[in-house]
Formats: structure tokens, C-alpha cells, sequence
């Protein structure tokens, strides 16, 4: 027994493991004067919005992703609005249940409707073998998620809506930097929307990225972003205001030169984590495909109670309890949050998979520039707390 076990956890009134908070993530910021000095320039120029700044950006991700356009706007969730609304779609909308709100709000206010589809309980992200059985004359879109920076089932799902006239977009919010085999993430589909909130792993203060490869498309969505006006106040269609700043976009210029590295760094941390927790009874690990590579937006765990000794939620407050921030991602997953319930189709009814991941996953704190040390610490932690489970059982029925 290592002697480290021997010390109590902090939920059975042991000293907690960080003295101060240990957040979920923390954003990975340039250096300020670099950024001020395009912020003056900015100034000077009176140019604060739709100067040079936000075409510079634009410019550098498509060479960096390698895709014929990128426009730049306000956020993900309104990119996501705007190439519903463009892409003139009708019909339901085929989405993942078990992801971030903002991606089932964009359906519904470019006024669609959506279907919550199923999940893959190894890989998280959209289950094909249900859009196979689902899709149909009266389904306009699959709206996928590279779910925590794990690419989609790209593939499949390309050749499925290949055969229809079906419009396949991708939630990227968490996959600026990720890659489905050789290819950027941001190349697939008829659009991608990344997010570049202080939360993702690219950060632009606030942001989105529309990518696409389709000439027609992106003109549109240059207008979309402008209220729908064409050039002549015209408007063609009901756009949205939905510009990037100057300043973000500076922030944005900033902080990609970083991004390979920040990418690279959290892979080799999500590899330290799974190292570290190797062997523990009854903590699994989201799949991402050899293949592949994730972003690690974020690092998730499964647990199993039964091997473990504790359900998921007892070891977030035990964990809490140690000052480690963990977050349920995504509890409660799209159609059992009070918005959406019992008002949209589910395919299969119930969502089973959907339910059991939202019950079992558990995101563990990442981000950029964590230490291997601040790593091994919780993995430690996760350990002795499994090690004195039956204890914080006892605990647990006490208080009932
Ligand atoms: C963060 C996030 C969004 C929203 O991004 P914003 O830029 O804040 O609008 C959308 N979808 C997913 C999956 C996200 O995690």
C-alpha cells in the first residue's frame, strides 16, 4: 500500500489536496504587449470594426485549415443560426442529444426542428447506425459534434447524406486543432462552426469561425453576418449582426501562433492522465480513433460504480471536496433539459446510451499549460478516494 493512501480524503475530514481551487480550465493567453500594440493601431486607424484585423484572421486560418473560406463572426452558437438559415433548409434537424445547449438553440431559433439522436457510448459523439435508420424524405440536416475535440464519424456520416439531398454541418466548437485522419477538422461537410470562447482551446475573447469549401455559401454568409445586406442595404433575407470585432479578431492573431503547441500539450497531458489511472477498477476513457487526433477541449473520465465503489456524482463531491473543479459535461443532456423535454422526437425513444453517458462522464481539469505534476496530484487523489470508498459509503448513509 502506498502510504499515500493513508492520509484521508478530504470529504472524510482529510486537508484537501489543493489549497486553492484547481478550475476546470483555464483559458492560455499571449503575452499583452504584442496585442496592445494592434489594439493602438486599431485605434489610431478609427477602423474598430470591419478593418484589416479581422480579414488577416480570416486569412491565417484558411491557410491553417486548409479550406477555400472562413468568415469570422460574434460567436459559434449565431455561425451555427446563420448556415442553417443560408443553407435554406427544410425539414427536421438529426443532432446528438448528449452535447452543449447551444447547439440544439441554433436549430431552434433559425426555426427548425430538431430530432435527438443517439450517441456512441465508447467514442461520444453521434452514433451513425441511428442516422441510417432516421434519415428520410422529412430530415433537411444532420447538425454533428466533434464531441470534447473527438471527430465525428466524418465519413460515414458524409457518404449517408451524400445519397439524399441532406445537409451535413458540424458543431466544432471544441475542435479548432483537431483532425479526422490528415485533414483539419473544418474541411467536412457543407459547414463547420467553431467557438473561440475563453473556454475552447483557441480563444478570441469571444468569436466564431464559419469554415466551408462552398463559394456561394460563404458569399451569403458575409451577408448573414451583416444583417443580410448584400452591399446595396438591400437586404436579401433576414441576416443577423453578427461581426467579429477588431479586437477579438487581434486577440484571435495572437494567440494562433500558439495553437499547435497548445494542442500537442494537451494531448501529451490526456496521455499522462490515462497513464496515471491505468489500472484503477472502474474508470474508463472517451475512445478517439488512432487515426485521429482530438483537441482535448476536454478530458473526460467514465465511471462505473460498481468497480469503483462510488457512483459518478459521489466522486464529484469528493472531488470537490479536495478543490478539484470537475464538470458534469453534458448533464442533463438536450432532451431532458427543461427547455426541450417531451417536445421533440428521440431516436431511439429514450435515448438509453445518451442517459447512461450523461450519468457516467465526468470532465477532469485541462487545460493548456496544466503541469504533469498538477496531473499525477488528482490522478493520486482519484485513487486514494476509490481506495477509502467504502468509507465515504458509510459517510453517505450517515447523512441519509
Ligand atoms: C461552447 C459551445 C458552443 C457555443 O459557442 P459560443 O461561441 O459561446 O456561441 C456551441 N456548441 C458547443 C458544443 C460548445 O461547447
Amino acid at each position: 500500500m502506498s502510504p499515500d493512501f493513508k492520509k484521508k480524503p478530504a470529504i472524510l475530514g482529510g486537508v484537501p489536496a489543493f489549497r486553492a481551487l484547481l478550475p476546470i480550465t483555464r483559458p492560455t493567453l499571449p503575452l499583452p504587449a504584442p496585442l496592445l500594440s494592434k489594439v493602438k493601431k486599431s485605434l489610431k486607424s478609427g477602423m474598430i470594426t470591419n478593418g484589416h484585423y479581422v480579414c488577416q484572421f480570416e486569412e491565417k486560418i484558411k491557410k491553417y485549415l486548409k479550406v477555400k473560406h472562413v468568415v469570422a463572426v460574434n460567436n459559434c452558437t449565431s455561425g451555427l443560426m446563420m448556415v442553417l438559415k443560408v443553407l435554406n433548409i427544410k425539414g427536421k434537424v438529426l443532432v446528438p442529444s448528449f452535447t452543449f445547449c447551444a447547439t440544439g438553440h441554433a436549430i431552434v431559433w433559425a426555426g427548425l426542428e430538431p430530432v435527438f439522436l443517439e450517441c456512441d457510448p465508447h467514442t461520444l459523439t453521434l452514433d451513425p447506425g441511428h442516422i441510417r435508420k432516421r434519415l428520410g424524405p422529412d430530415v433537411g440536416a444532420v447538425l454533428a459534434v466533434h464531441m470534447f475535440g473527438n471527430p465525428a464519424n466524418v465519413d460515414e456520416l458524409q457518404s449517408l447524406v451524400r445519397k439524399r439531398k441532406t445537409r451535413l454541418i458540424f458543431d466544432s466548437a471544441h475542435a479548432f486543432g483537431s483532425r479526422f485522419r490528415q485533414a483539419y477538422v473544418g474541411t467536412f461537410g457543407d459547414a463547420e462552426v467553431f467557438s473561440l470562447s475563453p473556454t475552447k482551446l483557441l480563444t478570441a475573447g469571444e468569436g466564431g469561425i464559419i469554415a466551408t469549401n462552398q463559394d456561394a455559401l460563404a458569399e451569403k454568409l458575409r451577408w448573414a453576418r451583416n444583417y443580410g445586406n448584400p452591399g446595396n442595404y438591400d437586404c436579401v433575407f433576414e441576416g443577423l449582426s453578427a461581426r467579429m470585432s477588431e479586437f477579438n479578431a487581434a486577440l484571435g492573431l495572437e494567440a494562433l501562433p500558439s495553437l499547435e503547441k497548445n494542442v500537442k500539450n494537451r494531448n501529451v497531458l490526456a496521455k499522462h492522465y490515462q497513464d496515471c489511472l491505468q489500472g484503477t477498477p472502474g474508470i474508463g476513457f472517451q475512445k478517439v480513433s488512432r487515426e485521429n487526433r482530438s483537441t482535448y477541449k476536454d478530458f473526460c473520465i467514465l465511471v462505473d460504480e460498481k468497480e469503483f465503489g462510488l457512483t459518478r456524482d459521489c466522486l464529484h463531491g469528493a472531488l470537490d471536496a479536495e478543490n478539484i473543479q470537475c464538470r458534469q459535461y453534458f448533464n442533463p443532456p438536450l432532451h431532458q433539459l427543461n427547455v426541450y423535454k417531451n417536445r421533440y422526437e428521440t431516436v431511439p425513444l429514450g435515448l438509453p446510451v445518451t442517459e447512461w453517458a450523461s450519468q457516467h462522464v465526468l470532465s477532469l481539469p485541462l487545460y493548456s499549460h496544466m503541469t504533469r505534476t498538477e496531473v499525477e496530484k488528482i490522478c493520486r487523489v482519484i485513487k486514494r478516494i476509490h481506495y477509502w470508498c467504502y468509507k465515504i459509503h458509510d459517510i453517505k448513509r450517515d447523512r441519509q
